[in-house]
């Protein structure tokens, strides 16, 4: 109680300019919650109009923060061209999970998503391509059937009319509430990125946070050219799964894109802010081979 009175007496007496900037400070941080981002890395404080400004990356620490589909899309492709597929596909409850119907409706309210991936046509920088986003809002980007058939028939869909495939990858991997029918959706995706690749046609993945499970051991590995945005997590099982059954500790960066890039599962690593151009050389780049000349 005394110290409590001490410490206003000092604080008035204590009157030099930094005190402006402290009540400044704590003005921020009176600040409801949803206008301000904390950094989860580097505990800064950014307003969110600032955030969204710089594509949601910290501007202190350059920490990525996790982007919806429809803000990966806006800072991705030409503006305007984007022409969605299978918008409305739904999943049905291919088990009887119990709950899985209302957690899916809530879901779409909340998130204004169908299911976890958007994928379609557009313009990158004038060039053609198809382009699938997952969004980890939506049961963290899990693979369900809904998921699995989406991204099988954008594959089948670049295939046919010989177009290059950019894939933003996010996801917890399998969706469990879809049991064994989540698990068969690994094959179905490997096999349309097969046939994709085997017509001579250029795939790219673009990694995000996080991208694990059946997601990484099907077709987000499967790329031509394997990116991902930096420090984001990339793995199959959890760290734990992993230390427990070896019973050896892993290194502190293990499943990093760091770690990743380093031991040859990633090919590159790309700011958030550079990543639509280096799409756009890479697409210019392999522009023989990606279809563009046989259009
Ligand atoms: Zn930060």
């Amino acid at each position: 109680m005394l110290e409590d009175l001490f410490s206003v007496v000092r604080t008035r007496f204590n009157s030099d300019p930094s005190d402006d900037q402290d009540a400044q400070k704590r003005k921020k941080t009176d600040i409801p919650k949803g206008l301000i981002f904390k950094c989860p890395r580097c505990a800064n404080n950014t307003f969110m109009d600032d955030l969204a400004a710089n594509s949601k990356v910290c501007p202190k620490c350059g920490y990525h923060s996790r982007l919806t589909a429809a803000e990966r899309l806006d800072i991705t492709v030409d503006k305007g061209s984007f022409e969605e597929f299978d918008a409305d596909m739904m999943s049905k409850n291919p088990i009887d999970f119990p709950d899985y119907e209302e957690k899916q409706q809530a879901l779409r309210e909340k998130t204004g998503l169908k299911d976890a991936v958007v994928c379609g046509r557009a313009k990158l920088r004038g060039e053609d391509i198809v382009i699938i986003v997952m969004d980890s809002n939506y049961m963290m980007a899990s693979m369900g059937s809904v998921v699995g058939e989406k991204i099988a028939r954008a594959f089948e869909y670049a295939t046919l009319n010989r177009l290059p495939v950019i894939a933003f990858t996010a996801s917890g991997g399998a969706r469990m509430q879809e049991g064994i029918v989540s698990l068969m959706q690994m094959a179905k995706t490997s096999g349309a990125v097969g046939r994709h690749s085997a017509a001579g046609l250029l795939y790219i993945t673009v990694m995000t946070d996080p991208t694990t499970g059946g997601v990484t051991a099907s077709f987000a590995s499967l790329g031509d050219i394997i990116i991902a945005e930096p420090k984001v997590l990339i793995g199959f099982a959890g760290r734990r799964v992993i230390e427990g059954t070896i019973r050896q500790r892993l290194p502190d960066d293990f499943q990093s894109a760091e770690f990743m890039l380093e031991n040859g599962f990633v090919d590159m690593i790309v700011e958030r802010k550079k990543l639509r151009r280096t799409l756009a050389h890479l697409l210019k780049l392999h522009k023989p081979y990606n279809g563009g000349a046989a259009q």
